[in-house]
């Protein structure tokens, strides 16, 4: 074996110290890394969990940067470097690691130094411990617990069948426990859980969560038999929780949804059925909200539309398609580039304009495929104009459920090979929805895709207050200023303030500018004289297919 290996005395010893590790726990992965070769032995165990192909891995630790949620990069790579330079540390670090179903579970991270001989830094061993391992069984009620709900939740939507989810909040309990105190309080509960257990049969199930909360998952159930069983519920606790001798008459306010055939995840359905709950409470004196009608009459947002579309997404982005708005040169009106915008069409729905449906998909996983869908449309189709148009540059609209993805930046890389796409005719737009996203991270992905000659756009600037906190702390390539200063311009001597102060920014910032929104002739000639690099604007063309595109170049 050559000298970057380990020898087979190394390996003795290691495996050793594994195996005897390893035992301990299944929720938990073992691996040590020689400090002085950097290189790392995996259990098998550990191996399996990463996906590698090997137990022996070069640089592990630094290789383990892409497995964590990028929040918490930047402390796992300070305390990992501490570690492998030989310091003992007391403190465990706690982070998210993404794990083999591709959510992200928080995990401590204990290690150890071993020394050698001479008392040289010589082994670092590690134990990651899952964190999110959770009591199946409410201590308290004996009833199961949100983990057990969280696994059964799963369990009745991979059957495909019709089912309902129903959460109720006991009312009252924040007078209890003041009035009669926590002891009396938690007697309650456990009288209420067991008048719950009560009415089970082998289709419904009940789970306690925090505090006075439950949740019912109600197997075959429609819509009547969800409202019965809600009437029922509210029966028993009317009509009195005993407790040291007497009656205690009880409300509850509830929350439910109903599915059928449902192929999202469950983590949205427990969020769409707290949100009734929550509903209920504050918008409808507690009585029971259905989150199907709410969200309906609401939101504007149909729940069967958003079944439909998230199931295309997961079809291969199925209907999906890319339209293209022109982006034009301020001064000559030329097009010099255009705007990827995503569409999506069905026979039942018809086309659907983004509007409807992004910022819901935004708030799903869903969203990293479709995002990387448009981008590939995107650079496959306008490949072909660069021919005749070198300079020609497409902007992609670039979603937080991509770049919170470590792999992401792969991705693109792969993406502009494959279809062979110059990176520096590419611009990604961002948006204020990246705010949540820690400015240290972000500025690390721009940075990393502006080193490939990609360029980085804040899109809808000056509508919140977080785009101007990214601009001036990470180093964007364009502004693009929301229509909504754009359109009424002429008339408001604010608004063209606003759009002479960013553009003067942009201008000693060296960025350049795109106006959107600009609708009519009049706007042209008005906003001619602020100097911005782009226009972009029903005026010169509303968002179009591809071939109409083309067919405007030549
Ligand atoms: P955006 O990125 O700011 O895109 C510009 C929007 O303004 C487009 O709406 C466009 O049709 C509209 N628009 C352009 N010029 C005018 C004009 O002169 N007057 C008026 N009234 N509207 C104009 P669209 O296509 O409905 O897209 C809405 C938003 O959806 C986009 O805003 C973007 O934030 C998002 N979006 C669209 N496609 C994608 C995508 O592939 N990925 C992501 N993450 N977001 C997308
Ligand atoms: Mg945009
Ligand atoms: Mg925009």
């Amino acid at each position: 074996m050559g000298e970057n290996h380990f020898d087979e005395k190394d390996i003795a010893k290691i495996s050793a110290i594994i195996n005897t590790m390893d035992q301990l726990s299944d929720t938990s992965y073992i691996w040590v890394t020689s400090l002085q070769k950097r290189e790392t032995w995996c259990s098998e165990k550990t191996a399996d969990f990463f996906g590698l192909p090997d137990q022996i891995v070069p640089d592990f630790e630094h290789q383990l940067m892409e497995y964590i949620y990028p929040y918490d990069q930047p402390e796992y790579l300070e305390g990992i470097e501490k570690r492998l330079q030989g310091i003992e540390l007391d403190e465990e670090l706690c982070i998210r690691i993404r794990t083999k179903d591709k959510s992200y579970a928080l995990f401590s991270i204990h290690t150890q130094v071993l020394l050698d001989e001479k008392g040289i830094p010589e082994y670092l061993i590690v134990l990651i411990k899952n964190e999110n391992i959770f009591q199946k069984i409410d201590s308290l009620t004996d009833l199961y617990s949100e983990a057990r709900f969280a696994d059964d939740l799963k369990e009745v939507i991979a059957q495909e069948e019709k089912f309902a989810i129903l959460q109720v909040q006991v009312k009252g309990f924040s007078t209890f426990n003041l009035v009669y105190g926590r002891d009396f309080s938690n007697d309650l509960l456990r009288e209420i859980a067991l008048q719950f257990i009560y009415m089970m049969d082998s289709d419904k199930a009940v789970y306690r969560l925090e505090s006075e909360r439950f949740v019912f998952i109600l197997k075959k159930s429609g819509r009547q038999e969800l409202l019965d069983f809600d009437k029922k519920v509210r029966q028993v606790l009317d009509a009195g929780i005993m407790v040291d001798g007497k009656l205690h008459p009880l409300k509850m306010a509830s929350g439910a949804i109903l599915l059928e055939n449902y192929h999202g995840d469950a983590s949205s359905v427990r969020g769409q059925v707290t949100y009734a709950l929550n509903h209920s409470i504050s918008k409808h004196q507690h009585q029971l909200v259905i989150f199907n009608d709410e969200v309906q009459t609401s939101r504007g947002a149909d729940l069967a539309l958003m079944k439909v579309i998230h199931q295309s997404v997961r079809n291969n982005c199925e209907g999906f398609y890319v339209v293209y708005q022109p982006i034009v040169d301020s001064n000559t009106g030329k097009i010099v580039g255009a705007e990827a915008l995503v569409r999506w069409s069905h026979e039942l729905y018809g086309t659907v304009p983004p509007g409807m449906f992004i910022e819901w998909l935004e708030t799903d996983p869903s969203m990293y495929d479709l995002g990387n869908f448009v981008l590939r449309t995107a650079l496959t189709e306008t490949k072909k104009l660069l021919i005749s148009k070198p300079d020609f540059f497409i902007n992609v609209n670039i979603s937080i459920r991509q770049l919170e993805r470590p792999e992401f930046r792969q991705e693109v890389v792969k993406i502009l090979s494959e279809t062979e796409f110059p990176a520096k005719n590419l611009c990604m737009e961002l948006t204020e929805r990246c705010k949540d996203f820690p400015l240290d991270v972000l500025e690390q992905d721009v940075r990393f895709f502006q080193s490939y000659g990609i360029r980085v756009a804040m899109d809808d600037y000056g509508t919140g207050s977080a785009s101007s906190n990214i601009v001036m702390n990470i180093p964007m390539d364009e502004i693009k200023i929301d229509m909504s200063f754009i359109r009424s311009i002429i008339d408001n001597p604010k608004n063209q303030a606003m759009v002479r102060s960013i553009l003067y920014f942009a201008d000693k910032s060296n960025m350049t500018t795109c106006l959107e929104g600009v609708e009519n002739e009049e706007l042209q000639n008005y906003l001619r004289d602020y100097n911005a690099t782009w226009f972009q604007g029903y005026y010169y063309s509303k968002p179009i297919p591809f071939d109409a595109l083309k067919n405007m170049l030549v």
